[in-house]
């Protein structure tokens, strides 16, 4: 999502007659796009700032923007905090970037109601893959989450304006377009979100759609009918789970019980069998026990994920949870979180290691940065696959012998491209 937001930002100064520079000394605008979903970005912000505080100084004309979710929660604080800083605007107020660098200071974090009518530029690297929100905002309040304080109530675009970016999208050559909400399932506007998924999947040039992220709780039939009917959906899902506890579950306001979240699985896997499904797990939320991690690590073994992205509980100030006492020792926090990645690594490396010898569609995205001299895409259940291959073959699909499987990538043999 935030990848997104800078590409907007990026657009928006592009049509402004700004150009990207690679070098820090060298730029008359750094805007620091945040992340405040967990305690370690915002370190790193803080200590960004605080390196370029000399820049400024050398360089007065500098100006110095903190967009994103510090920037909504912390406002006006920040330039209080850290003067160097020119202007503040939060996710909601990307549209007013250019308005805002016409003034000398300026603090933008109020509430768009109409963000979802918002069509911003959006200046994307490549023109394989491309990220396109369908609505902003969340109104789950899941108990650890700040994103529904920072990003605001749900919004969702209506169905023809994506309608027309993708085409655009097309025209210019993109093969595969990845929908963005904080919750797609529930995405709602002149149609839901399997009605949005029929219309995208008849425009012409793209060949791949994906979408995240999937509140379990949402996951519906009828969208679980599209994943298997529409030949253009990808067969992947990410469905956070977070934990296997009930009790955790509840604690974190997740609207769903283990019994619910296995019997989505249970649906997809029957309706789609080689769909890859992949999913989040927070460990050492308050006042979680060994017999809660151990419920975890039993729904890890019994779901058999083809990935996981792991994290320590991260309180997050003005969230219910940052509130809940018993916090968890984080010695014990991060030998759970080790046992989780320790588990998850020998699932997923024997699910790769099934997919050898079988044939996969591979839609080529560039030069590998693991493997030089090697080529690289993903599966349509996205999976990452190095070859031997032609730059010239990237934006196309082709077809791949897996021969070799390892935690993080497969490494194939092109068989023949279309
Ligand atoms: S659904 Fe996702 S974005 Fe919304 S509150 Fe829960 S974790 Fe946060």
């Amino acid at each position: 999502m935030n990848v997104h937001d800078s590409e907007k930002m990026a657009g928006i100064l592009k049509a402004k007659g700004y150009a990207e520079t690679a070098n820090t000394e060298d730029a008359d605008l750094i805007i620091f796009n945040t992340c405040s979903i967990r305690q370690k970005a915002e370190q790193k912000f803080r200590s960004e700032l605080g390196r370029i505080k000399l820049l400024k100084s050398k360089k007065p004309l500098l100006k110095i923007a903190v967009a994103g979710c510090i920037a909504q929660q912390k406002g006006r604080d920040i330039l209080k905090k850290s003067p160097h800083v020119d202007y503040v605007f939060g996710p909601q107020n990307i549209h007013k970037l250019s308005a805002m660098l016409a003034t000398n200071a300026m603090v933008c974090i109020e509430d768009n109601p109409e963000i979802q009518h918002t069509n911003l530029p959006a200046e994307r690297k490549g023109n394989v893959k491309a990220w396109v929100s369908i609505m902003y905002g969340c109104n789950n309040f899941c108990s650890y989450c700040i994103v529904p304080y920072t990003r605001g109530r749900e919004k969702s675009r209506p169905s023809r304006n994506i309608f027309e970016e993708i085409c655009g999208l097309a025209e210019k050559g993109f093969k595969e377009v990845t929908l963005l909400g904080q919750n797609v399932n529930s995405y709602n506007s002149d149609t839901n979100f399997p009605g949005l998924l029929r219309k995208i999947n008849v425009i012409k040039g793209i060949e791949r759609i994906r979408f995240v992220t999937s509140h379990p709780r949402d996951l519906s039939d009828e969208l679980i009918l599209c994943i298997k009917e529409l030949p253009k959906i990808c067969e992947h899902i990410h469905l956070p789970l977070q934990s296997g506890s009930d009790r955790i579950l509840k604690l974190m306001n997740r609207g769903y019980t283990y019994e619910d979240y296995i019997e989505k699985v249970r649906k997809l896997k029957e309706s789609i069998p080689h769909i890859a499904i992949t999913t989040d797990i927070i460990t050492g939320f308050p006042s979680e026990t060994d017999n809660d991690h151990s419920i975890t690590i039993k729904a890890l073994r019994s779901i058999e994920f083809d990935g996981i992205f792991a994290f320590k509980f991260s309180p997050r100030q003005g969230t219910k949870a940052a509130e809940m006492e018993e916090s968890i020792n984080e010695e014990i926090t991060s030998q759970q979180l080790i046992d989780i990645v320790g588990l998850q690594n020998d699932i997923t490396l024997r699910k790769n290691e099934a997919l050898k010898g079988t044939h996969q569609e591979v839609l080529v995205e560039g030069a590998s940065k693991t493997d030089k001299g090697k080529i690289t895409g993903r599966t349509r259940t996205n999976k990452i696959v190095n070859f031997e291959g032609n730059e010239s073959l990237i934006g196309r699909l082709v077809n791949i012998e897996i021969k070799t499987a390892m935690r993080h990538s497969l490494e194939g043999r092109l068989i023949s491209q279309s």
